[in-house]
């Protein structure tokens, strides 16, 4: 059966969203070590890893992970789930300037081998934090359009929604907004889950694992892994610097 990794390679994040699962913020700052990666691999055997944090792309490191797994000539897929703030955008004068934009993301995701999946997250504190983040998000579209032509390459959007009485509406307008904006189709909506720092919202459910046809693995920004357990490792990142 294949093995699948997912790594919180950091804690820190350059957000601070009131809900977030995995106790990440600006203050933080553990990050996984490329020794501690290279290590938890399997030596032998196919595998997939995702990386995700706190955000990934402030890790000094995450391309060298992801070079490094791919060079292995083992890893299957690498997925990475991102807030996307950090992709090379480009600005014009009224806003973003779209056709820039995807060339730059479809530039900068060239470079890693397929099979490739990007998730990048949609949820009301970002598009808060930054009025432009469904129209970035529109562009990272663009961009993964060009690259599922030349190879496997695929997105997926990781939306997450409010309940009552943090939203008036359980965030519906947020749907709405994806489905007149053609997101919705590529986008895996869910309402928040009652872990991290969302772990006492009474309205939200116990987080559930959706049934997985692989052998998968938690690991923390520390190195430590948490088998299966999604709340555990969210626990132990609350004590991580
Ligand atoms: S939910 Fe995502 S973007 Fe928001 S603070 Fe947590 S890791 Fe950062």
């Amino acid at each position: 059966m294949t093995k699948r990794y997912y790594f919180a390679i950091t804690n820190k994040c350059n957000r601070s969203c009131e809900l977030c699962s995995c106790y990440s913020e600006p203050k933080r700052n553990t990050f996984l070590s490329l020794e501690k990666f290279k290590k938890i691999l399997p030596e032998e055997g196919n595998f997939e890893i995702q990386l995700e944090g706190g955000e990934p792309l402030l890790h000094p490191n995450l391309e060298d992970m992801i070079f490094y797994a791919q060079e292995t000539g083992r890893c299957s897929k690498v997925t990475l789930g991102t807030n996307a703030v950090l992709l090379p955008y480009a600005y014009s004068d009224s806003g973003l300037d779209y056709d820039k934009s995807v060339e730059n993301i479809k530039n900068y995701f060239s470079k890693f081998k397929p099979s490739f999946v990007i998730k990048p997250s949609i949820n009301f504190y970002l598009i808060e934090k930054d009025k432009l983040h469904l129209d970035k998000c529109g562009a990272i579209w663009g961009a993964f359009k060009d690259l599922k032509s030349i190879g496997d390459y695929s997105l997926v959007f990781n939306v997450r929604i409010r309940k009552k009485p943090l939203s008036e509406d359980d965030d519906q307008w947020l749907v709405d907004e994806l489905e007149r904006i053609k997101l919705k189709e590529i986008s895996n909506i869910f309402f928040y889950q009652r872990y991290g720092y969302a772990k006492d919202r009474e309205e939200l459910e116990e987080p559930f694992i959706i049934p997985n046809p692989v052998d998968f693995y938690l690991i923390s920004p520390d190195g430590k892994n948490w088998g299966k357990d999604l709340i555990a490792r969210s626990e132990g990142m609350k004590d991580l610097e």
